[in-house]
């Protein structure tokens, strides 16, 4: 077998192991990120409730200034009333009595159910706070086995790129650059044994001239059918 081909297999395999360390990685990755997610999704929720509590505080304070008005005014209607002598100027007095104590009720019943949706959200912003705290004290825990298992995976894939750019230097360059030209666009395997006379991967048939020239390995050769490199097994 050419010394080409067998420190291609070699890479191959090593490649092999870069990636599956590299998929560790990133589904570590993304286990943070969810975490991470997850904890701005609850303080979100927080800031929710205390924003909405605080915009129907102003509300309150609001609609408390001119229930204020509205009570002044009740008062100067019925100062009014005191002082009135005729009958037609004591039913209009009357009148504007009866419409400013109708106003007042109902400001006060909203003022009432204002109170009480207060009190309601500031509520669920101080479960929300416990749970974020919940989820703080079980992420810490996560996050602390997600930083173990990245160190552990980080110093074997260091090992593992270190041997591979070793066994790439052992590879032909015209070869080498195919090889991982291959495998950066086919995101998987780059070279494939033929599988009696076709290639190992897409089954194409592979004239005899060629496979002659692959015999005992001792050449390596571009699928025309997927483009892959194939060398015959010894
Ligand atoms: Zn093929």
């Amino acid at each position: 077998m050419h010394p080409d081909l067998v420190a291609l297999l070699a890479l191959q395999d090593e490649d092999t192991a870069v990636a599956v360390l590299e998929a560790r990685r990133r589904e570590l990755d993304a286990r943070e990120t969810a975490l991470d997610q997850e904890r701005v999704t609850a303080e979100a929720a927080i800031a929710r409730a205390r924003s909405a509590a605080e915009a129907e505080d102003k509300k309150r304070r609001e609609l408390g200034m001119k229930v204020q008005e509205h009570r002044a005014l009740h008062d100067r209607h019925l100062a009014a009333l005191d002082v009135v002598r005729k009958d037609r100027e004591a039913t209009a007095a009357m009148a504007q009595i009866e419409i400013t104590r109708r106003v007042l009720a109902q400001e006060e019943s909203e003022m009432q159910s204002l109170a009480t949706r207060i009190v309601d959200l500031n509520q669920t912003a101080e479960l929300e706070q416990l749970s974020l705290a919940d989820l703080a004290e079980r992420q810490g825990t996560q996050r602390a086995e997600i930083a173990a298992a990245r160190g552990e995976v980080d110093a074997e894939l260091g090992t593992a790129r270190a041997q591979r750019n070793q066994t790439a230097s052992r590879v032909g360059r015209p070869l080498l650059q195919k090889y991982e030209r291959i495998r950066g666009r086919e995101n998987s395997n780059a070279l494939y044994a033929l599988r009696g006379s076709a290639c190992g991967r897409c089954n194409t048939a592979i004239p005899l001239q060629r496979r002659n020239v692959m015999a005992a390995g001792r050449s390596v050769e571009v699928c025309e059918g997927c483009g892959v490199l194939l060398y015959a097994s010894v």
